[in-house]
């Protein structure tokens, strides 16, 4: 198989307005305010004309807005406010696992080690119930540290919320995101009955897993947790799913050999997100490791390219959020819903714009009783807004990046936009593939699949992931 390679040069932000896409002998032209891709090729020869000799000759258009043929994107003003809908608890600050790159350091948060109680736990479950709009689906997430150490918090919170829905007619859906290790019988009992979405952490297939994430003792966890999975797996009508989260660093790039182990082991859906930030900088990627992983992540693209055409889905979720948003392009002004429709509880009941703000008084928000602090949200929604990040108003890619990921942008700045562009250019390519390979197919595909990206108003937090 021939893999794509894409160059820096050709994805470099030239024209606001819009972008060339070489794909073999052909050449697109992407138009950053309706997302319309339009075959030069075939323009010139139905109008029967060139439009430019050559079609590197648009890249040389002024990029004052006005143009009639490329309009300029609209620029539309932060909301003031925006209502709960997904929360998600960090109910154990404890680990058994420890992982050098850990957000949480360990599950501790930088020094407390201390669980949500169930009665706080609960308001939050009341917090979000009375803030969330009653016609959308509540979403409560269950983090840590590793959630298991809670047990209780999770077991009575879970049950609690799902009779509060019943008894007011609304719908709540949960998740948790876990290292598996801990997993007990009336756990998978709970995750069946309530149709849990579970995040496994998982860095690779065996010692590329272990070298990452081994337990507090140094000993390496993945036989654990493939036991683990294999009790998850062979529930009978199981109803919930069990995703795969690779946190990718430069010492487990490697990703075709872990995306086809992660397969074989049955996973649901596979994403792979990059290190940008851990709290003692240790195992981040740097900007040369970011043009590996492009060209890792291409590779794996390659095999999702070629099970579609043997009619066969692989559920890399890199490539279907990327393709599900070419294909229902709206433009949004944030990446996730953090400090919007989803934000992040603290131990003692602090309201953070998400998970990975606990703690961290930059993304301090509000707390359970009281709710959102009105002028920290609008604060946060005019700062983080995509038209206040500078280097973004220049980019053709804006609209299908949303300004990545906030708490990385703010703690460690914008390395991964080569990588960011170069993603989305090979997945115009792939986009436009597929829709020649098979449009019915595609359209189904991408019409069923939920998304998983900027929507301020709803979000369960883990963004688009690129
Ligand atoms: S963060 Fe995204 S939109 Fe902003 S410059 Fe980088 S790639 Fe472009
Ligand atoms: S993408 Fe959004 S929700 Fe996810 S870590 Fe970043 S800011 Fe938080």
């Amino acid at each position: 198989m021939t893999r794509p390679v894409i160059s820096k040069a050709e994805t470099a932000p030239k024209h606001p307005a819009f972008h060339v896409i070489k794909h073999g002998q052909r050449v697109f032209l992407f138009v950053v305010a309706t997302g319309q891709l339009t075959d030069l090729n075939d323009l010139a020869e139905r109008e029967g004309r060139a439009f430019f000799a050559n079609p590197s000759d648009y890249e040389l258009l002024p990029p004052e807005p006005g143009n009639e043929c490329f309009p300029h994107p609209e620029v539309s003003a932060p909301p003031k406010s925006v209502s709960l809908q997904s929360l998600s608890l960090a109910i154990a600050n404890k680990c058994n696992l420890g992982c050098a790159y850990c957000y949480a350091e360990q599950g501790t948060f930088g020094g407390r080690s201390d669980n949500m109680s169930v009665v706080m736990a609960k308001a939050a479950v009341d917090r979000l119930f009375k803030d969330a709009p009653r016609n959308q689906t509540i979403t409560l997430a269950f983090m840590g540290g590793e959630p298991l150490f809670n047990r209780q918090t999770l077991h009575e919170t879970t049950v609690y919320a799902a009779e509060k829905s019943v008894s007011e007619k609304r719908e709540v859906a949960f998740t948790m995101t876990t290292n598996a290790t801990l997993i007990r019988p009336e756990d998978v009992e709970l995750f069946q009955r309530y149709r849990f979405h579970l995040t496994i952490s998982i860095d690779g297939i065996g010692e590329s897993n272990d070298a990452l994430r081994p337990d507090r003792s140094g000993r390496g966890t993945y036989e654990r947790v493939k036991e683990k999975l294999q009790v998850l797996f062979a529930v009978p009508q199981r109803v919930f799913q069990v995703s795969a989260r690779v946190t990718v660093t430069p010492r487990n790039i490697n990703l075709t050999d872990t995306f086809r182990g992660l397969l074989e082991l049955g996973f649901d859906s596979i994403q792979f997100s990059p290190l940008l930030k851990s709290p003692g900088s240790q195992d981040e990627m740097s900007v040369n490791d970011f043009d590996v992983l492009l060209q890792e992540l291409v590779a794996c693209g390659e095999l999702f390219r070629e099970g579609f055409r043997n009619r066969q889905l692989l559920p890399l979720l890199n490539v279907l959020n990327t393709l599900k948003r070419i294909h229902d392009y709206q433009p949004e002004n944030y990446p996730c819903g953090a400090g919007g429709g989803y934000m992040g509880v603290s131990a003692d009941g602090n309201l953070y714009a998400c998970h990975r703000f606990v703690g961290d008084e930059v993304g301090h928000l509000g707390n359970v009783t009281s709710g959102v602090f009105a002028e920290a949200q609008e604060h946060w929604l005019t700062d983080r807004h995509l038209n206040a990040q500078g280097a973004c108003n220049s980019c053709w890619a804006r609209n299908l990046c949303s300004g990545s990921c906030h708490y990385e942008v703010i703690r460690r700045g914008r390395p991964a936009c080569d990588y960011i562009r170069g993603w989305i250019y090979y997945c115009l390519m792939l986009y436009v593939d597929l829709l020649e390979t098979d449009s019915t197919a595609l359209t189904l595909l991408l019409g069923n699949s939920d998304r998983n990206h900027g929507d301020v108003a709803k979000n369960d937090g883990t963004g688009i992931g690129y």
